[in-house]
């Protein structure tokens, strides 16, 4: 058994590490820069770059990268030694200060929306001492902002930091407001839940389709799916224990809090939940646990998909996003109080949090939308398209009391008077009852459930804060001039309540009921990602993301056309990966079992003593009917690829590819699917859903 505290963080540069080895004013102004964002002066940066690289070569690490996430949804490093000529033929270790503050990786093929063809043609990577370094095979990873040179993000991390400030610095507003002069911050924190699949590598090779987009492009049902809910909280294969312990000691290395392992819906999907942190360590932790989680596999000869839906008919994977706001001293502030005091405060960022995600519905949606996310939004599986909350009964009836200004629940009978009542105890939702609703309170958090698996918690993140610093800046521009402030407060819970509690709803989320009534409550349903991403450049967006610093204009417009850009580019790969599986393995699949199945026709026939060939003869016939039907469809699907260069814009070439090319490989994927279940095994050449889901055994 190994000694697990001892194991844990034992790669990172944590604070533990620092203060050991730092000479104590470099750590205390090191501490500064990482508690308050100040800026680091170069001496301090060259003693903690000398200590770093002591530390590092200690461990046998030789390289030393910046770790950054560009707009490609993983993160990126470029290697470099530690070397430097020594003048006589030798080398000498050394990390620079400079080094470790700056780098100037040649970026140019990122994808940036054109943003730095205007501005600048390079961009440069910004240590972020808030996240502390580690090493990762061998390798000393120092995470890192991505700048373009005229200060422009180009990256994830980057628009991540700037909304966490714009949330601390309204939300410390309010604060102040109720009397709080200790807190000196204010931080988000997320716990992000994660879905995946783990498959054995020997069918996962066989299918192009996997090696290519992530996910299968056809595949007939297998005979038994997930409807026997046997694998949800099942028992843990063996094979998989193994990968999940080792994966486990994998990030506690790099000091991620992995924490809960089981079961998911589906044969051969799981899920790994850490323990919750500071967003911007939660989210560079998720990029870690991703990383980790394909690496992991490998080395058991496994394949872990992260796609939002490897297969069609089994559940897809999403990635539940908890929620919540902290002060630096640790108090969670959506944590119903225990004095009447706490609950108004509780109880006015509640309503702040009721009033961002109804005002910007559909920035949050634009936020969870991909090519891959498409499968399950709205699709039935995950939450719905629509973006609604759930609050649970017991805290509904009081804000409801609140503005009814009547008694709460029939049996207690009190008013529920702000600011001198306390609230009744609100259950945690333990159970995880309310799996539809996109948008859930469960105690003392938000649990936003509409990210896809493969998702950057960023982006969702990044609107999230920003559109709550919005509505609590507001809300304190009000309270900030008010003469009588607890009344004033109780007027403004009540009134923001009234204003938004349309968006509230605690019912199922997939039934079509619903849909008619979020349709007359006036709420938005955007149900692909074509459909949503316009919304990203309105207006209103624009405003609410430049008002908070979090974006300027043109990132706006440079990350919409990244958006619109990687959506065709994932179709357009789809579609070219099923044509070459048609041509190539389907079709040699239903020649060869019509060539033997016409020769025993002819054989049978020639015999001329009246044997049977019925099912010969039928068999033949569906396969060939289905046959040319496959290959209408592969002709239509190749038309249309063709037909994707007259597109006008980014916009239209992305519609284009989910009216027409999509749609167009659904129908050949109908067909295919069709012929799989005709022909039999030993004829069709690529793994079957039942081979791939059952294959880790
Ligand atoms: P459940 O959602 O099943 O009730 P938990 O309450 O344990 O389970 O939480 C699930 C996830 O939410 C975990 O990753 C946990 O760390 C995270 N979480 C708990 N509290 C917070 C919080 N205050 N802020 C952010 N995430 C949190
Ligand atoms: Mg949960």
């Amino acid at each position: 058994m190994k000694n697990l505290p001892d194991l844990f963080g034992s790669m990172v540069f944590n604070d533990e590490v620092m203060k050991t080895r730092l000479p104590k004013d470099i750590y205390k102004a090191l501490r500064k820069t990482i508690e308050t964002g100040k800026h680091l002066e170069f001496d301090v940066a060259n003693v903690v770059a000398g200590a770093m690289k002591e530390w590092a070569t200690e461990k046998g690490v030789t390289h030393f990268t910046h770790w950054f996430q560009p707009m490609t949804g993983i993160t990126a490093e470029k290697h470099d030694s530690f070397i430097s000529p020594e003048g006589n033929g030798k080398i000498i270790m050394e990390f620079s200060g400079k080094e470790l503050v700056k780098g100037e990786p040649d970026a140019s093929s990122f994808p940036s929306g054109g943003l730095r063809a205007t501005f600048e043609a390079r961009g440069y990577t910004a240590w972020d001492p808030s996240s502390y370094a580690f090493i990762k095979d061998g390798i000393l990873c120092i995470p890192t902002a991505f700048c373009s040179y005229s200060g422009e993000a180009l990256d994830k991390k980057t628009p991540l930091l700037r909304s966490m400030e714009a949330l601390d610095k309204q939300a410390l507003r309010v604060l102040r407001l109720f009397g709080n002069t200790e807190a000196k911050r204010i931080i988000t924190t997320v716990g992000p839940e994660q879905e995946y699949f783990l498959i054995d590598k020997s069918v996962y090779n066989k299918r192009p389709d996997l090696l290519y987009t992530g996910r299968t492009l056809f595949g007939a049902r297998p005979p038994k799916g997930q409807e026997m809910d046997d694998h949800y909280f099942g028992k843990i294969k063996p094979r998989v224990l193994e990968y999940m312990a080792d994966l486990d000691e994998e990030l506690w290395k790099l000091g991620v809090l992995s924490k809960t392992k089981h079961n998911e819906v589906a044969p051969a999907q799981h899920e790994l939940a850490p323990i919750f942190t500071n967003t911007n360590i939660a989210c560079d932790h998720n990029q870690l646990t991703m990383e980790m989680m394909k690496t992991v596999a490998d080395r058991h000869d496994m394949v872990c998909l992260l796609h939002e839906k490897p297969f069609a008919g089994v559940n897809g994977s999403g990635k539940h996003n908890n929620w919540s706001i902290s002060t630096d001293t640790g108090v969670n502030l959506l944590e119903p109080g225990a004095t009447p005091s706490q609950n108004a405060q509780f109880l006015l960022f509640l309503v702040a949090i009721i009033k961002a995600v109804d005002d910007y519905q559909e920035l949050l949606r634009v936020s969870v939308a991909s090519a891959g996310n498409d499968h399950r939004l709205g699709a039935n599986e995950a939450p719905p398209a629509i973006v609604s909350i759930f609050l649970g009964e017991e805290l509904t009836a009081i804000l409801e009391a609140i503005e009814s200004g009547e008694a709460y629940k029939d049996k207690e009978k009190f008013l529920m008077e702000i600011g001198a009542t306390v609230l009744p105890h609100i259950p945690k939702d333990t159970t995880d009852r309310n799996r539809t609703s996109p948008f859930a309170f469960t105690g003392n958090k938000f649990e936003f459930r509409m990210l896809g698996s493969a998702f950057s918690v960023s982006g969702p993140n990044i609107i999230l804060n920003t559109i709550v610093a919005e509505s609590v800046s507001i809300l304190a521009d009000q309270l900030e001039k008010s003469k009588d402030f607890n009344a004033d407060l109780a007027a403004l819970i009540k009134s923001t309540f009234k204003a938004h509690k349309r968006i509230i709803f605690n019912g199922n989320g997939y039934e079509e009921e619903w849909t008619n009534e979020a349709q007359r409550r006036g709420l938005s349903n955007l149900k692909s990602t074509v459909e949503a991403l316009p919304a990203f450049i309105s207006q209103k967006s624009i405003d609410v993301l430049t008002k908070h610093h979090v974006f300027t204009e043109s990132e706006i417009h440079s990350r919409y056309e990244i958006l619109l850009e990687s959506y065709a580019k994932t179709i357009h790969i789809e579609a070219l990966t099923m044509v070459d599986m048609v041509r190539k393995g389907i079709s040699d699949s239903v020649i060869h079992f019509q060539n033997d199945l016409t020769d025993l026709l002819t054989k049978k026939k020639a015999l001329n003593s009246g044997i049977e060939s019925e099912f010969e003869e039928n068999l033949i016939k569906r396969i060939s009917m289905n046959s040319t039907n496959m290959y209408h469809k592969l002709e239509a699907l190749e038309k249309s690829i063709i037909e994707t260069k007259n597109q006008e814009d980014a916009f239209e070439t992305a519609k284009f590819y989910k009216e027409v090319i999509f749609s167009d490989l659904n129908n050949l994927r109908a067909v295919v699917d069709e012929l799989e279940t005709l022909i039999p095994s030993n004829y069709w050449n690529y793994p079957t859903y039942g081979e791939i889901l059952y294959s880790v055994k």
